[in-house]
C-alpha cells in the first residue's frame, strides 16, 4: 500500500547524550519551520528540547528503555515520516541493537533519516518539507524478496 507523506509532517527528534546540546541548537535554529510539523521523540531529547525551545514535542520512552523501539514501530504502522537523528559515532550506546533496528526499519520504509546536522540542515529547507508538499515514498517491495510478503 502506497503511504503518503501528507502536508503536516510527523518528525521524530532523537539525540545521543552528547549530541543533545546539539540538536537543541538546531531546533532552536529551525523553530519557524519546526513548529509547523507534529514532534515527537525519545524522553529526554523531547523533554530537553521542549524546556529549551518553547516547541512542542510529544515524548516516547527514553532511548535506552525502548523509545527507539517504539519510534521503530511508529514507523512501520505509517505514523511518523521523518526522523532526525544526532547519533554519536563516538561512544558505545547500550542499546545499539535497538538503534541499529530503527535505522533498518526506516530504510525499509523509505522514510528520510539525518543522522547529523548538515542532513537535518538539508532536510529543513528542502521544499519537501514545506506544509504545502506531499511526499510519496518509495518502500522496498517485501514481495521481491523471497519468503517476504
Ligand atoms: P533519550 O534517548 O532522548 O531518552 O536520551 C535517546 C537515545 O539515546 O536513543
Amino acid at each position: 500500500m502506497a503511504r503518503l507523506v501528507k502536508d503536516i509532517k510527523r518528525i521524530a527528534l532523537i539525540a545521543h547524550d552528547n549530541m543533545k546540546e546539539g540538536l537543541i541548537d538546531w531546533c532552536m535554529q529551525h523553530k519557524a519551520a519546526l513548529e509547523l510539523h507534529d514532534l515527537c521523540g525519545t524522553g529526554t531529547t523531547s523533554r530537553l528540547i521542549q524546556e529549551s525551545t518553547g516547541l512542542r514535542v510529544k515524548s516516547f520512552l527514553s532511548g535506552p528503555l525502548g523509545g527507539d523501539q517504539q519510534i521503530g514501530a511508529s514507523l512501520a504502522e505509517g505514523r511518523l515520516d521523518m526522523v532526525i537523528f544526532f547519533s554519536d559515532p563516538l561512544t558505545a550506546q547500550p542499546h545499539d541493537p535497538d538503534v541499529k533496528a530503527l535505522l533498518r526499519i526506516a530504510q525499509v520504509y523509505d522514510v528520510p533519516i539525518a543522522l547529523n546536522r548538515s542532513s537535518a540542515d538539508f532536510f529543513v529547507t528542502s521544499p519537501n518539507f514545506a506544509r504545502e508538499y506531499e511526499y510519496e515514498p518509495h518502500m522496498v517491495d517485501g514481495k521481491k524478496h523471497k519468503g517476504r510478503g
